[in-house]
């Protein structure tokens, strides 16, 4: 892949530290050769993402909370000062109340759901709007999602409904930004501990559960993502928008336990 990225240049949210898909990601970009720029959103991630940022030889764009406007409009405003005009960015970004990530989708309050649907599925919305305006030459725009939009996952709950609605974002913005080569698309990520991933009921059983029932009888890497993000990101994936590719194992393509599974 060296060399593949040379001359690109884009904005990468969401790394909050060395487990981040955000990272596994920003590390397959740099390798490639692209330049990058890094938020970290609020004071307690920057003093993590500052020295993540220098390994990759990024910049960091500032501090960016997506349920602030004006910091994402600063984000963007220091891209233009600095580069012009980008060609790709990458949104891993999510949250929803822990309390919810547990028990009955049922019981979901409308606080938390106004919240969870704003950070994690209108948030793409946010900054395509911005990064629209700075692709000049075409471009590409990738987000994060996962199975528990299809099929219903436990624990998930407002967050499946989430990353449904995330779904169909992504579709619709692949038609209305496609006349101007700009493509939108999302990688379906099989479980990964994550910081976010911590905040889910059973998270280790899930992990264990995709690990004995997936053909490749395993969970996925943040480096597995990562390379399959730079396709989508690089001109290989130029014929590829409003896709959801799974990056799973193959977790997604089976219908029952496996006849090998152990007992969890
Ligand atoms: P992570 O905790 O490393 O990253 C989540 C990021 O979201 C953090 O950097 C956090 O700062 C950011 N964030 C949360 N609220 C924000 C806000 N208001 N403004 C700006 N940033 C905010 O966890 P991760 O698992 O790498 O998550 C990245 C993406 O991948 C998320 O969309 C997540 O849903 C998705 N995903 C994760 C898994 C998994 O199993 N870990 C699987 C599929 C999809």
């Amino acid at each position: 892949t060296r060399g593949l990225m040379n001359g690109k240049r884009g904005l990468i949210m969401g790394v909050a530290n060395n487990r981040s898909i955000a990272w596994g990601i920003g590390k397959a970009l740099a390798d490639a050769g692209a330049e990058l720029a890094l938020t970290y959103q609020g004071d307690a991630l920057k003093k993590r993402v500052e020295p993540l940022a220098d390994q990759l030889g990024a910049i960091v764009a500032g501090h960016c909370d997506v349920t602030d406007a004006a910091s994402i409009d600063a984000v963007f405003k220091t891209l233009e000062d600095t580069w012009g005009r980008i060609d790709f960015l990458v949104h891993a970004v999510a949250f929803s109340d822990k309390d919810e990530l547990t028990g009955r989708y049922v019981d979901t309050t409308s606080d938390n759901f106004d919240r969870t649907m704003n950070i994690s599925c209108y948030s793409l919305t946010a900054v395509t709007q911005r990064a629209e305006k700075l692709m000049t030459q075409g471009g590409s725009i990738l987000t994060l999602t996962y199975y528990g939009a299809e099929k219903v996952m436990p624990h998930y709950n407002v967050m499946g409904v989430a990353k449904a609605a995330l779904e169909a974002s992504v579709k619709y913005l692949a038609a209305d930004l496609g006349p101007q080569n700009i493509r939108v698309n999302a990688i379906s990520a099989g479980p990964i501990k994550t910081l976010a991933a911590s905040g889910i009921g059973d998270f280790r059983y899930i992990l264990k559960w995709n690990e004995y029932n997936a053909p490749l009888r395993r969970t996925v890497t943040i480096e597995e993502v990562g390379d399959a993000a730079l396709f989508l990101l690089s001109d290989l994936g130029r014929g590829v928008t409003g896709e959801i590719q799974h990056v799973d194992c193959g977790y997604n393509i089976v219908g029952m336990k496996a006849v090998d599974a152990p007992d969890i």
